[in-house]
């Protein structure tokens, strides 16, 4: 079996200005369909950069990389944004939705620069389906203001997924939203998972890493650490968890 993500040897240097900043060193990486990966590490390690790189929205400065395949690492930018189009999907911490639409809108706007031929209808069923696949169906047609922090990031997820993409890529998704918030993302993100969906997640919260199946630890540029999650949390049983315990806290005289 192929895999999804397979990167040799990347290196990464910004020249800005006097210095250069070696952001990624090195990086040897490979992942499978259907794996759910944390990318943890303190800030600026260089988390951020590999995202950029792995989600075809920047080139590496040395090295290889197949996605899904096909050896992306000698494209330029146009046929990179055709790729990047066609098989990846990008979450990120501010969920930069269009605010003067509604949410199935956000969600359709992908498709526009979609080169697949598709029918106003179909576009439309197409992201009906991404909105419901993250339970937010019944708000189709709520603008961002009229949705929570979480709901707009289940937009922001629907619009991801909505070009079928072999790669969800998410940078940070949960860092403006709340602990409780937080945790019923990570919930989409594992039933997405479980449908098979392959997601690579940076995050800076152990708490939150330990929803995924493998932990890859950062520094200085460079992976220093790449294990399977060791005790699994699972977000739905958390939500139960909590759920159960403010019913209890109601009930207290
Ligand atoms: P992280 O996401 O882990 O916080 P980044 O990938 O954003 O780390 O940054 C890694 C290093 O690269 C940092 O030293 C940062 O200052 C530098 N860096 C990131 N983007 C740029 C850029 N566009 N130009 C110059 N330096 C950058
Ligand atoms: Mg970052």
């Amino acid at each position: 079996m192929k895999p999804i993500i397979q990167i040799e040897r990347l290196d990464k240097i910004y020249h800005s200005g006097e210095v250069d900043v070696h952001a990624v060193r090195e990086v040897s990486f490979t992942a499978q369909a259907g794996e759910f990966v944390a990318i943890m590490g303190a800030s600026g390690s260089g988390k951020s950069t590999l995202m950029n790189i792995l989600g075809c929205l920047d080139r590496p400065t040395r090295g290889r990389y197949w996605l899904d395949g096909e050896d992306v690492s000698g494209l330029d930018r146009n046929r990179l944004a055709v790729i990047r189009n066609q098989k990846i999907g990008f979450v990120f911490q501010g969920f930069n939705l269009l605010s003067r639409t509604s949410a199935i809108e956000n969600v359709e706007l992908p498709m526009l620069y979609s080169r697949e031929p598709l029918t106003s209808r179909e576009r439309r069923d197409r992201a009906m389906k991404s909105l419901e696949l993250v339970g937010l169906g019944a708000r189709a047609s709520h603008h961002p203001n009229q949705l929570s922090g979480g709901q707009q990031q289940r937009v922001a997820i629907a619009r991801a997924l909505t070009n079928r993409p072999a790669l969800l890529l998410a940078d940070e998704p949960t860092g403006n939203l709340d602990t409780r918030t937080s945790i019923e993302i990570m919930g989409v993100f594992q039933q997405l998972n479980d449908q098979g969906i392959t997601i690579v997640m940076v995050t800076h919260e152990l708490d939150i890493a330990r929803y995924t199946r493998r932990t890859v630890v950062m520094r200085d540029g460079r992976i220093v650490t790449d294990l399977p999650v060791a005790e699994r949390l699972h977000a739905a049983q958390e939500i139960a968890r909590l759920t159960a315990a403010e019913a209890v806290i109601k009930l207290a005289p």
